[in-house]
């Protein structure tokens, strides 16, 4: 095998060296839970590979990209509770992010794509935060939301459903259970109405919610559909990494 040069993880000095990188996409995801059939690093997995995946397609169209390692922790703070749910709060990240920034701004790489895989993770404050502070153009996208599940999927699900485990299935087989072992995700609604109907938010506390981590039913999922729907989202965000990296963000609004 030999390194991918659009993989930070793979290249060495010698391709970095050498390559005008313009875009860096960091994905983020998260270390917990998925119900019984997924593992810890669903979020993760599925991170590495639709960025990898958008980053190749960018790559052979000549937009020079390179995706940074996946942060492995997200925002869990609902499922303090859960073993091994490892949660990085939300200040934590801006931490971080902060300090990655301020590395890709030196090196003159001066746009950065996250590329999210954990919906407690939520980038646009920080962003907001940031953004005036840095000349680096900050954004970003959860990439189960590029494209509408609906025609792939007979019941998307929200975290260990039919949308994720149909993607892990094509992605790690040999990390998925059979689906016969997997819970059927089902989650309990809170008792307040406006909860229930959405225009009230709230966290919820994921122990309460489900008794098998998971809040989506996996039993419709197939390789099949994992696979047909990462290709529509990789060709989308890639469609979008090759028109970031085309484009001076100064005269974006000209
Ligand atoms: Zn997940």
């Amino acid at each position: 095998m030999t390194p991918r040069p659009y993989i930070l993880a793979e290249a060495n000095w010698k391709i970095v060296a050498a390559t005008d990188y313009r875009v860096a996409v960091l994905p983020w995801g998260a270390t917990e839970a998925h119900n019984y059939h997924l593992p810890y690093a669903t979020d993760v997995i599925e991170c590495d590979s639709v960025a990898a995946a958008s980053a190749r397609i960018a790559w052979e169209h000549g937009a020079r990209v390179v995706v940074l390692p996946t942060v492995p922790f997200g925002v869990n703070t609902g499922q303090l509770d859960i073993k091994l749910c490892l949660n990085m709060n939300p200040s934590t990240q801006a931490a971080l992010l902060r300090d990655l920034v301020a590395s890709l701004e030196r090196q003159g790489i001066l746009k950065l794509v996250i590329l999210n895989g954990h919906g407690g993770n939520d980038f646009r404050q920080m962003i907001r935060e940031l953004q005036p502070q840095t000349r680096v153009f900050l954004c970003s996208l959860n990439w189960w939301t590029c494209v509408d599940p609906t025609p792939y999927f007979d019941e998307p699900g929200d975290h260990a459903g039919e949308l994720e485990t149909s993607v892990m299935q094509h992605v790690v087989p040999e990390l998925v259970l059979p689906l016969s072992e997997a819970g059927n995700g089902s989650q309990k609604r809170p008792s307040i109405a406006a909860l229930r109907d959405g225009w009230v938010w709230a966290p919820r506390p994921w122990s309460r919610v489900s008794a098998d981590t998971g809040v989506g039913d996996p039993a419709a999922a197939t390789p099949e559909k994992g696979a047909r729907f990462l290709d529509a989202v990789t060709a989308r965000i890639a469609s979008f990494l090759i028109e970031l990296e085309a484009t001076d963000p100064a005269t974006m609004y000209d």
